[in-house]
This record gives structure tokens, C-alpha cells and sequence, in this order.
């Protein structure tokens, strides 16, 4: 009999680095008495993932929202942009907000991200730019979108919300494309509690980046562009610091996760496993996702979903539904267009990893899964469980 968890798993969970280094640190703000526009914490931040990233183009913000929506005012772009209908909504979300046409193409079977034939197939006049995401940290198809946008003179900007720390042949992700979008929110493989970078090819950004989060202020007196306010603070920057020390050995503990889930989910029919990265690619781990077969498994993935509740595995169905079915974008695109995205938007399911999960307790949600693939998990958790008191009940009588 497997019992549900006592505590709520959750599919991500914060990394925190050690109180007593954070009120360290918080000691120095405190004695500053600097909180933010660029304080000194901010300064060694950038620093830090100037080395980490390998390019000195790098700008950081208070969000990685906040961060694409400055990229694209500051780039110029105009009209149309070609993007993955298979992303978080903040993707599309930027697009709106710079009153640019999200064009919607579908993405390919093996990492999710843009399929780049149906990306140059959707190319017309009005294209100015292609916004591909890093779907779960796994690299896009590079070499195949860089070629594309240079044939067509089109900007190449990837969300890479997911893949901080991916390398490809040893260069970081950050270093691919016009302009790469990084994420540090919280549930993130790294993050400074909120937060964001970009990291970009042409050092004329750089100004322009920087006037555009601080309220289009070039000096004291100068205001040269209506910006906003994207500006990261030194509570996020120590934040920051303090995790990216342990990082790689996060990720090594995410890889275990990883593995594990692979290994022992490998057998369950219905059970898909998304396919490993390549050999030149050094990967971050971000997500598990996997994908549900209802045939062959014998429940939907959204039964699968609620039955994992019950068992307290809070997995995500994510990404689910399609950016394109929000209320706020339904209609930009006929629904019968997209297959690929909406077989994987109804089949996906990302179980708990985050680098402190127990192997035990893997192991334990892997059983769990086997026990409902099984079939002997119809019927709720909690109606088994208490069926298996009514035995023990019998057993004692028995025995007595
Ligand atoms: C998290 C995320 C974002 C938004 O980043 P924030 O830092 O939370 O604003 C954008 N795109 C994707 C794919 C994400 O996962």
C-alpha cells in the first residue's frame, strides 16, 4: 500500500542559500544604507554573470518580463514576430505590450521548441523578428533559426527563461542569437528571488537598455526616451550572489533527479520520457517533463493529474492550455492549425524537481505512478486507504 505524503510535493521549489549568509549580507546593505539604482551588490552581479556567460553585453532587470518587453522597444522591432504558441504566457505577453503581431507556428516533436521549416514558411514582409523559447532549458534548433534569420534579415531573440547555465560545445546559451532573455524568478534552476537578464550581440543596446529601465534618464537633466521602471535591487542581487556559488552542484543534484525519474519511469507503458540532450549540449535540468499516452497508460493526462493529488505529487501541467486558447489571444490563429503544440499541451505533465527532492521521495512518487498505472489506483487514495484500515481492523480482530 503506498500512502499519499504527508506534505504537499510541489513540481518546483525555491533554492535558498544559508540565513546566516544572507543577514550577512543584508548587514551590508544596511550599513550602505543603498538599496537600489545600481548599488554595489548589483554592480558585482553583473559582474559575476559577465564571467559566467562570457559576453560583457549583459543588462539586468527587476524581472525577466520586464526584460523582454525593454529588449524589444530598445531593438527597434516593428510588425510582425514569428513565436512558439508552446511558452509561458509572458512571451506572448511582451509582444502585446510592444504592439507587435504574435505569429504563431508550431513546434517540433523532440524539445518543443519552434520547428524552424514552419518558422520560414510563415515568413512574410511584415516579419521583423523570431522569438524562440528554450522549452525546459533544451537548446532550440540553433543553427537552423540563426540561418533562417540571417537569409531573411530578421532579428533573432530567444526567451531563455528555462536555460540558465545550459552550454552549447561549451558556449554558454547566453551567447546564441541577436538577444537572449533570462529568467531569475524564484522557481527557476537559479534565481534572485525576481529578477531578469538579457544578453545580446551588438553593444549599441547597452545604453539604450539601461535609459529604458531607469525611466529614459541618460544623466540628471537628459531624458531621452519614455522608459519604465525594469531596475533589479540589492536585496536581488545578494540574493543572486549567494546562489550561484552553489549552482553547478545544484544542477549535479537536479542530473540525479533526473536520472532516477528515467530509470524507473523508463518501464511504465504510457509513461513518455522526453528525449535527452544532446551530447554537446552541457544541460541545466530544469524541468521533468514527461508525456502521457491515455492508450497505453489506460487514464488521461488529467487524470492522471488530479489522481497524483490525491497522493499529495503536485505536478504541473505546463504548458497547458496553448498560449493561442488564452481568452485574450483566442482567434489569432484557426484552432485546427498547431497539431504538434496541442498534442503536447494535452499530454504534458511535469513532476517535482528541484535540486534539494529527496531521492527517496522520487522514488516514491515513481511508485505512486506505477501503483495508478497499475490500474489498482482506481478508486481514490483515500477510500484504499481507508479500506486498508477497515483490513487492519479484521487483522486485529482476528488476531485477538
Ligand atoms: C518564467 C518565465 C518568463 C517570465 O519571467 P519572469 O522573471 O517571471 O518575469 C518568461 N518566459 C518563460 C518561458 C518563463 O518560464
Amino acid at each position: 500500500m503506498i500512502k499519499p505524503f504527508d506534505k504537499p510535493i510541489t513540481a518546483a521549489r525555491p533554492a535558498l542559500p544559508s540565513l546566516e549568509e544572507f543577514r550577512i549580507g543584508l548587514e551590508g546593505i544596511w550599513d550602505r544604507g543603498w538599496l537600489t539604482n545600481n548599488g554595489p551588490l548589483v554592480e558585482q552581479f553583473r559582474d559575476k554573470l559577465t564571467e559566467f556567460c562570457g559576453t560583457k553585453n549583459l543588462s539586468l532587470f527587476v524581472n525577466g518580463t520586464i526584460a523582454l518587453q525593454i529588449a524589444l522597444q530598445g531593438m527597434g522591432i516593428t510588425g510582425d514576430v514569428i513565436t512558439t504558441p508552446y511558452t509561458f504566457v509572458a512571451t506572448t505577453h511582451v509582444l502585446f505590450w510592444n504592439k507587435l503581431r504574435p505569429v504563431f507556428v508550431d513546434i517540433e516533436p523532440e524539445y518543443y521548441s519552434l520547428d524552424p521549416a514552419q518558422v520560414e514558411a510563415a515568413i512574410t514582409p511584415w516579419t521583423s523578428a523570431i522569438l524562440a523559447v528554450h522549452v525546459y532549458g533544451q537548446p532550440c534548433r540553433l543553427k537552423e533559426l540563426e540561418q533562417i534569420a540571417r537569409k531573411h534579415g530578421l532579428k533573432l531573440l530567444y526567451d531563455a527563461a528555462h536555460a540558465f547555465g545550459v552550454k552549447v560545445d561549451g558556449t554558454s546559451i547566453a551567447q546564441f542569437g541577436d538577444l537572449s532573455m533570462f529568467s531569475f524568478h524564484a522557481t527557476k534552476v537559479f534565481h534572485s528571488i525576481e529578477g531578469g537578464m538579457l544578453t545580446f550581440r551588438d553593444p549599441k543596446y547597452l545604453p539604450m537598455f539601461d535609459y529604458l529601465k531607469n525611466f529614459g534618464f541618460k544623466n540628471e537633466t537628459e531624458v531621452v526616451l519614455p522608459g519604465t521602471n525594469g531596475k533589479m535591487n540589492e536585496f536581488q542581487a545578494l540574493m543572486g550572489l549567494l546562489l550561484l556559488k552553489p549552482l553547478d552542484k545544484m544542477i549535479e543534484q537536479r542530473k540525479a533527479i533526473n536520472v532516477r525519474y528515467r530509470e524507473r519511469l523508463a518501464s511504465i507503458p504510457g509513461i513518455r520520457l522526453v528525449a535527452q540532450p544532446a551530447d554537446t549540449v552541457h544541460y541545466n535540468y530544469a524541468y521533468m517533463p514527461v508525456e502521457v499516452d491515455e492508450r497505453e497508460l489506460g487514464w488521461t493526462r488529467d487524470e492522471l493529474y488530479t489522481k497524483l493529488r490525491e497522493y499529495n505529487v503536485l505536478a504541473r501541467r505546463y504548458f497547458y492550455p496553448l498560449v493561442p486558447d488564452f481568452a485574450c489571444y483566442r482567434g489569432l490563429v484557426p484552432s485546427a492549425e498547431l497539431p504538434v503544440a496541442r498534442r503536447v499541451a494535452s499530454r504534458i505533465l511535469t513532476l517535482p524537481l528541484y535540486s534539494d527532492l529527496a531521492i527517496d521521495d522520487v522514488d516514491r512518487i515513481c511508485d505512486i505512478i506505477a501503483h495508478i498505472a497499475s490500474g489498482s489506483g482506481r478508486g481514490t487514495a483515500a477510500v484504499t486507504h481507508s479500506k486498508n484500515a477497515e483490513l487492519e481492523l479484521v487483522h486485529k480482530v482476528a488476531q485477538s
